[in-house]
């Protein structure tokens, strides 16, 4: 299979609880919550999106003509090194794209796998490390993992019903907005509520990192 690639990167993991960690990051175009247009922004179910999914004409984006030869491009940004290998499948939605020829050739490079989906699509049971962030108004049916991380405020949101989904950890992260000061005080005080939740910003933008 072709895999259509927004762009990839080495960088530091800025979110979650693997936030700090070195990984290269693989952005897969597309996403089926938004086209990525504008102008099919105020139809979508997924309407506060702030990443660019659309095309392969990204830094290190392109469209790969197979599993190894993808597993090979991330390898080579990840560069000399075999010790903590470690690869975060994101998008758009990655779970369009992402199969068993990835993930094997990933895991062959010596890669531990993380997803971050937005759950309407079963994730692959290879993956190593599974964050959920879901949208008010879509039908999760990835409701187990590592991480679920809801992006607050998101009106509509049956948070009991999620304090009720199989997660290791449930994340609160505020929306980044024109009122990001104010979803920062509305995640603080959902998290000071709720003590199941913790707390987590997007410490990339704060440090300048992608
Ligand atoms: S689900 Fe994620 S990638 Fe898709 S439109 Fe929403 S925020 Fe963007």
């Amino acid at each position: 299979m072709t895999y259509s690639v927004k762009e990839m990167f080495l960088t530091l993991q800025g979110e979650g609880v693997n936030a700090g960690a070195r990984a290269v990051f693989v952005r897969f175009a597309g996403c089926n919550l938004w086209t990525g247009r504008e102008a099919d922004r105020a139809g979508a179910v997924c309407r506060f999106c702030d990443t660019d999914f659309v095309g392969t004409d990204g830094l290190g984006g392109g469209k790969f003509a197979d599993a190894a030869a993808l597993a090979d491009a991330v390898a080579g940004h990840w560069g000399e090194g075999a010790e903590a290998r470690f690869a975060v499948l994101t998008g758009g939605e990655p779970m369009l794209q992402v199969d068993d020829a990835l993930v094997d050739a990933l895991h062959g490079r010596g890669f531990r796998i993380a997803i971050e989906s937005n759950g309407t699509l079963p994730v692959h049971p290879g993956i190593d490390w599974v964050c959920i962030s879901p949208k008010a108004g879509s039908e999760v049916v990835q409701r187990a993992g590592d991480e679920l991380k809801l992006v607050w405020p998101q009106p509509g949101t049956d948070v009991e019903m999620l304090e009720g989904w199989d997660f290791a950890n449930f994340l609160i992260q505020p929306m980044d907005s024109a009122a990001a000061q104010e979803n920062i005080e509305a995640a603080i005080a959902f998290a000071m509520d709720r003590p199941k939740w913790r707390l987590t910003l997007q410490t990339h933008k704060m440090l300048g990192l992608r």
